[in-house]
């Protein structure tokens, strides 16, 4: 796909950020530039729009940035999942392992149903800690996680083998 490397090359690499020998993906500068940032929504369009998905969850925070735009294309929901103590209704909480410690991602309580079909949307993918959470939280609900899809993954991606046999779909790897 022609459109893949000007994503690419749209996200800026920032080195030491937040903490030494982070090479930090940043892809606010792929937002700035309307024709990748609409390439990037519309592949993932494309990709789930006859799926008979009803459910777009999307992780906090760069997942808020891909995810309602998915969800209005394709006709369906878009579902928050957030860190702790931020949603103010019932939630569910799910914890996962960082590099140094856990963290936990919540979901509030109906927001997706028993049956329905949910696509999970981050920016980056790195360990799959993070995806596997939200997967947990929205099959604990009954409802079935068909793909997650992220703009970048990390070579290092065992991401994979995290995400309890779901399929992950990722646009780019870092340059
Ligand atoms: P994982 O749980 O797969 O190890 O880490 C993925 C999470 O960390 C995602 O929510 C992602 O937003 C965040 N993350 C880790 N490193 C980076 C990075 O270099 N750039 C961006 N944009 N996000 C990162």
């Amino acid at each position: 796909d022609p459109r893949l490397q000007a994503i690419s090359e749209a996200i800026r690499v920032i080195p030491h950020f937040p903490k030494p020998g982070i090479m930090f993906q940043d892809i606010t500068t792929l937002l700035l530039n309307h024709k990748v940032f609409k390439d990037t929504v519309d592949i993932f369009v494309d990709r789930y729009k006859d799926m008979g998905i009803s459910v777009v969850a999307g992780i906090e925070a760069r997942g808020f940035m891909f995810g309602p735009s998915v969800a209005l294309a394709i006709g369906a929901k878009f579902v928050p999942l957030r860190k702790p103590g931020k949603l103010p209704g019932k939630v569910i909480c799910e914890a996962y392992e960082l590099e140094y410690g856990k963290d936990c991602l919540e979901m509030h309580v109906g927001a997706v149903e028993k049956g329905e079909k949910a696509v999970v949307i981050d920016d980056l993918v790195a360990t799959g800690g993070t995806l596997s959470a939200a997967i947990k939280l929205i099959e604990c609900m009954g409802a079935e996680v068909v793909e997650c899809a992220c703009v970048i993954g990390l070579p290092e991606v065992k991401g994979q083998s995290r995400l309890s046999g779901r399929p992950l779909y990722i646009l780019v790897e870092p340059r």
